[in-house]
């Protein structure tokens, strides 16, 4: 089996950052599973997919409109051959994919594309909120990732230069779901190191 690392917590605790200098540190690839949810529903948006219609969003899931892409700087998403990246990093694209993540279905059919991230004897870092749980239960080292909401908040709003106010009721409500979610909830990993992040800096 290869060597994976996963890293799982809330939105904005600082999952993207640490895995990149991971992967740096360690010479592997690394993946944000969260780019799986979101280029889902950005292509659900963008081709009037109701957001509720499980079915055809189970369809969409499996449909080659749409495809992530692993590099070393980003995880990329392409819709209809465009690289919409930039898009899918979007507050409400993120709350859409909050609000999609929810069916089984639908997450069973990405199951297989996050877990063929992990190229054989290459190794992984994978980040999400289900990575050390779900996606690679068997990962060599597994880390959960928190920090006060408000800090969370002050960075996201920083990195996207929106309203913090308006980020702090948007991400605990995007929290609250992904935690209280009957499947593959945000969750320790039994085995998981936790870290605050709040006092710390990236290094
Ligand atoms: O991490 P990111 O903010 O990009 O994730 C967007 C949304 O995708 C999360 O709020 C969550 O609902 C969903 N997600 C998930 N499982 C993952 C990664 C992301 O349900 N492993």
């Amino acid at each position: 089996m290869e060597f994976v690392i996963t890293i799982d917590g809330p939105a904005a605790s600082g999952k993207s950052s640490v895995i990149r200098g991971l992967s740096k540190l360690f010479s592997i690839p690394w993946v944000s599973t969260g780019a799986f949810y979101r280029g889902l529903a950005y292509a659900a948006i963008e081709l009037k997919i109701d957001l509720d219609d499980k079915e055809k969003l189970t369809e969409l899931a499996m449909s080659d409109v749409w495809r992530v892409e692993m590099t070393p700087e980003k995880t990329l998403v392409w819709f209809k051959d465009t690289d919409v990246t930039e898009k899918i990093g979007h507050e409400s694209v993120g709350n859409a994919a909050s609000r999609i993540s929810h069916y089984p279905e639908v997450r069973s059919s990405l199951l297989d594309h996050q877990r063929q991230c992990a190229f054989k004897d290459k190794g992984l870092v994978a980040e999400g909120r289900d990575c050390g749980t779900v996606v690679f239960p068997q990962a060599e080292v597994k880390v959960y990732l928190t920090a006060s909401s408000e800090h969370r908040a002050q960075r996201r709003a920083q990195e996207l230069g929106m309203d913090e106010k308006e980020l702090v009721i948007q991400q605990k409500q995007r929290d609250q779901q992904d935690s209280t979610r009957k499947v593959a909830p945000l969750q320790i990993p039994k085995d998981a190191l936790v870290v605050d992040t709040t006092q710390m800096t990236l290094n």
